[in-house]
């Protein structure tokens, strides 16, 4: 088969690799329909995070099963799946308490490498869902979403703790920010303030539920939100970069018992423990366990609830995937869809 394999830097090759096959009696083997660049490649294509030897590339993926191990139970060849970027049991105590990012036998699909036609899931019962039926077309780019980035927008709301009447402040205007936008309408926030100097990103904020939109950064930002809330800051705020000014802003934007859901990968982010400590701010963040939330997402997207796939404003063949990378890291797509 054929897929996406960073060189170095800037250096992303569709070239030839091996045919995935059954390695562990968990593992199944899908097709891939669709796959995708994710916000988090760009470190590595950025050179951020080093690269020391070539490497498959991608975590984000839906698919048709074609091959199951002997131990997969649940999961049958000819299904519709969606999984997302860790592979996770679903039964030891940590994921049945909903952090399947960081269950006890997970294994990064990162490190298996998505953007490709065809992909290894291990632990297929646990990671996988089956999708009722096999989706419309249309419906393709909004399941894709929900392998990462939905999920990931969903669960810094649900960190954050957005409740029906909610203020909701988003810092970032990427796919994942954007989706924090959807979610926490869902989730019944009455005013949410998109953090955004991008006009299109702005819109598309608007369309998902966003009532402001600002463009300040920093302790401009904050201000700004101070200034729409009575001077207290937000009930709930997703962080959604993972750089220090956005971890601050976000952190500062929060009211004295408001949370912080942050999902954005922290890069080089040190907290200032007295000013935590007198902030009064909760903080719960990390890997999204974007497979807690898959069961409920694949229904609003299946019901057409949610359109999250509008995030993807660019379509490549997967021949194509360097310009997906270039396309991202020049800030001309939010995100790029990949056929394979
Ligand atoms: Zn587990």
């Amino acid at each position: 088969m054929r897929g996406a394999v960073i060189h170095a830097p800037g250096d992303v090759r569709f070239e030839e690799r091996a045919d995935p096959v059954i390695e562990a009696p968990t593992d199944a083997i899908i097709r891939l329909t669709a796959t995708c660049v994710c916000g988090s490649d760009l470190w590595t294509y950025r050179g951020v995070d080093p690269i020391t030897a070539p490497t498959p590339m991608g975590h984000e993926y839906i698919g048709v099963v074609e091959e199951v191990g002997s131990a997969v139970g649940t999961i049958r060849p000819g299904q519709f799946v969606v999984g997302s970027f860790f592979a996770s049991d679903d039964t030891c105590e940590i994921c049945r308490a909903g952090f399947h990012t960081s269950c006890v036998h997970r294994i990064p699909i990162g490190s298996i490498g998505s953007q490709a036609e065809y992909l290894r899931v291990p632990l297929a019962d646990g990671t996988l869902v089956a999708t009722h039926e096999l989706p419309s077309a249309d419906l393709l780019p909004s399941l894709l979403a929900a392998s990462d980035v939905l999920g990931t927008g969903w669960y810094g709301a649900v960190a954050a703790e957005v409740r029906p009447g909610s203020t909701v402040v988003v810092v970032g205007d990427g796919a994942v920010g954007l989706l924090g936008v959807l979610a926490a309408k869902q989730l019944g926030a009455e005013r949410i303030i998109a953090m955004s100097r991008h006009e299109s990103r702005a819109r598309l904020a608007r369309e998902f539920g966003a009532t402001d939109v600002v463009a300040e950064r920093g302790d401009d930002g904050v201000q700004a939100v101070k200034d729409r809330t009575d001077g207290l800051g937000a009930h709930s705020v997703i962080e959604a970069v993972g750089t220090q000014e956005s971890m601050m802003q976000a952190i500062r934007s929060a009211r004295p018992g408001g949370a912080v859901g942050y999902v954005g990968v922290a890069h080089d982010v040190t907290l200032p423990g007295e000013e935590l400590f007198y902030s009064h701010v909760r903080i719960l963040g990390g890997p999204a366990p974007v497979r807690r939330f898959l069961p409920d997402l694949l229904d609003r997207i299946q019901a057409r609830e949610i359109d999250p796939g509008k995030v993807f404003d660019l379509e490549l063949p997967l021949g194509q995937v360097a310009e997906g990378y270039r396309a991202m890291d020049e800030r001309r797509s939010i995100k790029a869809l990949l056929w394979p």
